[in-house]
């Protein structure tokens, strides 16, 4: 069974519709629990087999609470994608403590606090992690510092974690998605100027669709990758082969 943070829109509910096809069982959890169940509601799922929480990333009491309620009701947990994650445009000189917080926060703590949550569990089932990073953690964008440096600790996390976990059978990888077409990118994909920049340093010429991520996601999920740990997969349209 498969755990998704932040499933209510975007690349979490792609990757929640793909896996869903594919037969896992799930249990997704938002902030925003209204927005979830009515998405949830059209997942190809019997509701015996879909757990649906509202949990707020930033805490840790709740994301262990949603690995608790997961593994209660399944009885096991086989994959964890930590896939919350927002950003505060600055560079660090105009930067409010809030903003830098609140990234870190969602973006980095959070895949600390669901893993050290869900891998007693991984470990039994010799499970795996697939956290959602960007090829904002590859890079700087700028004028993008704390999601750089957010995005960028949750790649080498991702090498430190497969290096610790990789003995008890426990793999860790990271897809890190270029721009993709969700509500996140809206605003930018809705300024033609800016969408004509990205355009031409995208070799594939287009943004992404966030079931071209989901796909990403699954295969690192999937036993098709069993030998592949400790990876940041761009899925970028080839934007960092530069
Ligand atoms: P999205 O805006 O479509 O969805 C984000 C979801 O996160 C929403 O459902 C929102 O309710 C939830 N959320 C926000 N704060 C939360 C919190 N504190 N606790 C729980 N849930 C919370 O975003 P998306 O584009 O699907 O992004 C998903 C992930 O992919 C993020 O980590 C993002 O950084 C990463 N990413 C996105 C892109 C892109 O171009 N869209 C590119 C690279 C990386």
């Amino acid at each position: 069974m498969v755990l998704i943070t932040a499933a209510a829109s975007g690349i979490g509910l792609a990757a929640a519709t793909r896996l869903s096809r594919e037969g896992a069982r799930l249990a997704l959890s938002d902030l925003r629990l209204d927005a979830l169940e009515a998405r949830a509601a059209e997942l190809a799922l019997p509701r015996d087999q879909l757990i649906c929480s509202a949990t707020d990333v930033r805490d840790v009491r709740q994301i262990e609470a949603f690995v608790a309620q997961a593994a209660g009701a399944f009885g096991r947990i086989d994959v964890l994608v930590n896939n919350a994650g927002i950003g505060r445009r600055g560079q660090v000189a105009g930067l409010a403590d809030e903003d830098w917080r609140q990234v870190m926060d969602v973006t980095l703590d959070s895949v600390f606090y669901g893993a050290r949550a869900a891998l007693p569990h991984l470990t039994r089932t010799r499970g795996n992690i697939v956290n959602i990073a960007s090829i904002s953690g590859l890079a700087g964008d700028g004028g993008n510092a704390a999601y750089n440096a957010a995005k960028g600790a949750v790649v080498n996390l991702t090498r430190a974690m497969a290096v610790d976990h990789g003995p008890d059978g426990v793999r860790v990888n990271a897809v890190c998605p270029g721009l993709t077409v969700t509500p996140l990118t809206r605003k930018m994909r809705e300024t033609p100027a800016v969408m004509d920049q990205f355009e031409e340093r995208i070799p594939l010429a287009r943004a992404g669709e966030a079931d071209e991520i989901a796909a990403a996601i699954a295969f690192l999920a999937s036993d098709e990758a069993s030998y592949v740990t400790g990876v940041s997969l761009a899925v970028d349209g080839g934007l960092t082969a530069w």
